[in-house]
């Protein structure tokens, strides 16, 4: 064990005055789910919001009701390289994983590869993926789907936030979800939102949404302590000490399907009530410390782009080979400075459910797990940090 200052690899702070906010929240019921709700969808220029209690419970949702709009069809579409909620979640709604390899240094579908399973009668949806917060080419995926009965779900669960265009990510597919986990651009300690303009597909997740319980009492105290522990620990001071807790799980991927999916609390929407003014702060510091990066080590996966540089939520480096990478993770890790790895692996190499893709190979998404490294972006992370991290690097 570590003592000492450690730099969490992500860090989306909830902050004393959002916790406050929190808690008059909670004395507001149900109203403080609606307003908040009303407020996003507003921004987002969609008629319709869904608050639920986490990213793979939005998507869960999606797709129970895409498939219920369209039951011939089961399969879901999905980068070979992704979180690991992701299938987890299309399993969950009792539909099939499709997997399209993403394209040679980029954390996107390989646009060429999913031509080939578009006329496909069986496809429900495609689900084009903001990894990092770095835009995804939904355009690009549009522009080959052409039967209607196929849907567009964005993913943009780590991308709350963001722009392309003048566009605001997670308003791009025709259904798209954000999460409020830990570690993702804005924080409700956990949630996570559905937005769709779509009417006939709402009443179809209204309907699900009114079946899915509420927090019960503990769970709703666990979520306020949980809170107050993120506030106090995610600092590089005190993060040693989360970090040695192994039954925290910090930063492990697991595929799980038992997830349970719930509405969000009346406290979660009061944290997320300034979710405006938090999200700002936020994005500008990581803004500009990936503009940082971008000019500090080179051959990155994000390009530099005209305007400002898009606020990540972690900087994604791809380096030369397995080897290196391991190296560079050891070394951070020794030295606290956060670099960690995403994904472990690919997605058809998930032990779990390995044996549904036997014989298929995603050449490019198994070298970026194997070769992809994260630097923090996040408030915490001083010059001195990204110098270290660059000298090792060099
Ligand atoms: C985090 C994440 C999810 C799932 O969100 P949770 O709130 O953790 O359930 C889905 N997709 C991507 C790309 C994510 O990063």
């Amino acid at each position: 064990m570590r003592i000492g200052r450690i730099l969490p690899p992500a860090a989306s702070p909830i902050g004393w005055t959002n916790l406050a906010f929190g808690l008059r929240g909670l004395t507001k019921g149900n109203k403080s789910r609606d307003d908040f709700a009303a407020d996003l969808a507003l921004h987002y220029h969609q008629r319709h919001c869904f608050l639920v209690s986490s990213g793979k419970a939005a998507l869960t949702l999606i797709l129970k009701a895409l498939h219920q709009r369209y039951p011939g069809r089961d399969e879901v579409l999905i980068p070979a390289y992704t979180c690991y909620s992701v299938p987890s979640a299309i399993a969950r709604a009792g539909l099939k994983v499709r997997l399209c390899d993403i394209a040679e240094n980029s954390l996107d579908f390989d646009l060429s590869m999913i031509d080939q399973q578009t006329d496909n009668k069986k496809l429900l949806c495609v689900i084009p993926t903001h990894l990092f917060g770095l835009p995804a080419d939904i355009a690009g995926v549009r522009s080959l789907i052409t039967d209607p009965e196929v849907t567009i779900v964005e993913d943009a669960a780590q991308a709350m936030g963001g722009e392309v265009h003048g566009q605001q990510l997670g308003a791009l597919g025709d259904v798209g979800f954000f999460s409020l986990g830990r570690g993702k651009a804005l924080s409700t300690v956990e949630g996570g939102v559905i937005l769709t303009n779509d009417d006939e597909l709402a009443a179809l997740i209204r309907r699900e949404y009114e079946t899915l319980p509420e927090y019960q009492l503990t769970q709703h105290i666990k979520l306020i302590l949980y809170a107050i522990a993120i506030n106090l620990l995610m600092h590089p001071w005190m993060f040693w000490l989360p970090k040695s807790l192994p039954f925290l799980k910090l930063g492990e991927t697991i595929y799980d399907t038992g997830f349970s999916s719930k509405k969000l609390t009346a406290f979660q929407a009061g944290l997320g009530r300034h979710w405006r003014n938090t999200l700002a702060k936020s994005k500008q510091i990581r803004s500009t410390h990936v503009g940082d990066w971008q000019t500090i080590v080179t051959g990155s996966l994000t390009a530099k782009t005209d305007g400002p540089p898009q606020p990540l939520i972690r900087f994604p480096y791809l380096l030369d080979s397995p080897k290196a990478a391991l190296s560079m993770l050891q070394q951070s890790d020794d030295a606290g400075l956060g670099v960690a790895i995403s994904y472990p692996d690919a997605i058809h190499r998930i032990p779990q459910i390995a044996d549904q893709f036997a014989g298929q190979d995603y050449p490019n998404a198994a070298a970026m797990a194997q070769r992809l490294v994260t630097m923090p972006v996040h408030r915490y992370l001083t010059e001195n940090d990204m110098l270290s991290i660059a000298s090792i690097l060099r």
